[in-house]
């Protein structure tokens, strides 16, 4: 079928730091414009899963594949370079850099013909200069950062730090994006434009795991949720049948 190329699996992870297992046996598969939540109380292993997926850590056990290549143990530029883009919890942006220059460096490295510039209705969606910055000023419109585009990132609001690392990712023309706690600190307008970015990015065809713990916020944007409980995942399905799970209230949603 279609697009079927363009999955990213997950085949049981586990990720040990000496004695603790951080990930246990987890296995899951992002397909592309689909949204995948991961969630899960703090510590339960849902930042190391995705640093396994991207390359920050070489996992103890299991495989990862992307579009049926083995990316398992690549470094993290290289599976960046894939196709297989994240962000941090913390926003890692070049503090004296405006917003515009900050994206520009998302777009720098691996600007490359993805369906991100025909998405986005660019003419000529070439490797040439131009196309790259027509690119990262659709991307400061969708984001919603045209009118601070100039601005030195650090003298914005923390919300507007956050989208702008969403640009910043999506200028790295993803085919699977893994967004680690986007919308913490948010507040509610400053949600609802990520969520909208999330959905601009789904209609494109990009693949997303969505942590996050707002279930409001998820229930109106995800297509299946995914949750851990001290690395291992104890529950896969929809966002209502987790609701109801009996396991998943005792590890998360009791408290
Ligand atoms: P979450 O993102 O769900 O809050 P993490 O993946 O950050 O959880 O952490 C899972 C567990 O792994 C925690 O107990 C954490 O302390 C531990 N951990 C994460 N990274 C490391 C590391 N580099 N070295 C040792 N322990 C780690
Ligand atoms: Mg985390």
């Amino acid at each position: 079928p279609a697009g079927q190329g363009a999955a990213l699996e997950a085949e049981g992870i586990t990720m040990r730091f000496g004695g603790l297992v951080a990930v246990d046996d987890v296995s899951l598969r992002l397909e592309p414009g689909r949204i995948t939540a991961l969630v899960g109380p703090n510590g339960s292993g849902k930042s190391t899963f995705v640093n396994v997926v991207t390359g920050i850590y070489r996992p103890s056990a299991g495989r990862v594949r992307f579009a049926e290549r083995d990316i398992t143990g690549l470094p993290d530029h290289q599976v960046a370079a894939a196709g297989v883009v994240r962000t941090f919890q913390d926003p890692r942006l070049v503090p004296h850099f405006t917003v515009r220059e900050n994206l520009l460096l998302g777009a720098h490295r691996q600007f490359r013909h993805t369906g991100l510039a025909a998405a986005l209705a660019l003419p000529g969606a070439t490797r040439d200069e131009a196309a790259q910055l027509a690119l990262v000023e659709a991307v400061l419109a969708l984001a919603d950062l045209t009118d601070v585009a100039d601005r030195p990132i650090d003298t914005l609001p923390y919300g507007t730090r956050r989208m702008a690392e969403v640009g910043r990712a999506l200028l790295a023309q993803p085919r699977i994006i893994l967004l680690d706690e986007p919308a913490a600190g948010l507040s509610e307008a400053e949600m609802e434009r990520l969520s909208q970015l999330i959905r601009d990015m789904k209609a494109m065809g990009i693949g997303i795991l969505l942590i996050d713990h707002h279930m409001d916020f998820l229930a109106e944007l995800v297509d299946d949720v995914v949750v851990l409980d001290s690395g291992r995942m104890i529950y896969r399905g929809d966002i209502a049948g987790m609701r109801g799970d009996a396991q998943v209230i005792a590890a998360y949603l009791g408290d």
